[in-house]
């Protein structure tokens, strides 16, 4: 059995739920509210880090330059690490991993593990946790869209209602439609990545067309029948975009929605570790010598 190249000595994936996840959101969502960098409608500013500049168009005219950067250089990693930004820092996608306990509650995914088992000991929880995920499905999005609006409203304009008890109508209309998209987001899960997303996809068809180069994948090093993984099928199971790992190698214009975020990696570390064996699964790229699926 050839082991293929694995070009990363740290296991770097097993940071990804609890390091670049959190750091991620944080950049989305306490930007802006932390004053770093937002557009204030109202007062027609532009917030920098305690700075303010006039909304007008010649200082207007360098957002959509920051929007583009940022545009090329997500294009760029995902034509060199395929659809990593999916899965490693999309706030829609940490947000749907976040919520996984939420559809398992509701029926909508497989529940968690740690669910099955509190139900299978206390079944009366049961209908709590349901109408706890009700809520939380609910009180989630609505909490976010006050996160989302102060990209663009200070907070007062957003919290007077709450003093008042005048709620000005146009924000409420917004914050139900955000709400509304949010709760769709939220039960949609993993289904919206794969299969809807127009950028998940954008991405993806313009870095797997490239047929100079084939973005990173996981490599697989047991034989073609699979001999060594036995009955298990652990990476398939724990898959968030339901692909088998083991799969052929890609081809150009090939695309199958991996994100590359390692969770099959990790669960071959754990069924590979109770057989004394070493892991059948690693990143790497299909041009590199040594890579072989
Ligand atoms: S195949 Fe592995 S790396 Fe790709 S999405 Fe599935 S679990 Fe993540
Ligand atoms: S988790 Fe590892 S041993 Fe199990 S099916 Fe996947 S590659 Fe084979």
């Amino acid at each position: 059995m050839k082991i293929p190249v694995n070009p990363f000595k740290f296991p770097f994936h097993t940071l990804r739920p609890w390091v670049v996840h959190p750091l991620a959101w944080s950049a989305f969502f306490l930007g802006p509210a932390l004053d770093w960098v937002r557009v204030d409608m109202l007062s027609q500013q532009i917030i920098y880090f305690g700075h303010a500049l006039p909304f007008s168009l010649k200082n207007a005219m360098w957002l959509p330059f920051g929007f583009y950067a940022l545009v090329l250089i997500i294009a760029l990693a995902t034509a060199v690490l395929g659809r990593i930004f999916c899965g490693w820092a999309c706030p829609h996608n940490i947000l749907t991993e976040w919520t996984r306990p939420i559809r398992g509650a509701l029926g909508l995914e497989k529940p968690q593990p740690w669910q099955s088992r509190m139900w299978n000991t206390y079944p009366r929880t049961k209908p709590y946790t349901q109408g706890l995920a009700s809520i939380l499905a609910l009180a989630i999005p609505y909490g976010l869209t006050y996160l989302l609006f102060h990209s663009v409203l200070p907070w007062h304009f957003l919290l007077d209602g709450f003093k008042t008890g005048q709620w000005n109508p146009t924000l409420v209309m917004g914050q139900g439609l955000f709400t509304l998209i949010g709760v769709f987001l939220i039960a949609a899960g993993h289904h919206f990545c794969r299969s809807a997303c127009p950028y998940g996809m954008a991405q993806a068809f313009s870095a797997y067309q490239n047929p100079l180069f084939t973005p990173m994948e996981i490599a697989y090093a047991g034989d073609a029948n699979k001999t060594q993984c036995g009955t298990c099928t652990g990476c398939q199971q724990v898959c968030p975009v339901d692909i088998d790992p083991r799969a052929d190698l890609l081809k150009v214009g090939e695309f199958r929605g991996c994100w590359n975020c390692g969770e099959c990696i990790d669960a071959c570390a754990v069924v590979q570790g109770h057989r004394h064996q070493p892991n059948l699964l690693h990143f790497g790229w299909p041009q590199q010598a040594g890579f072989i699926k």
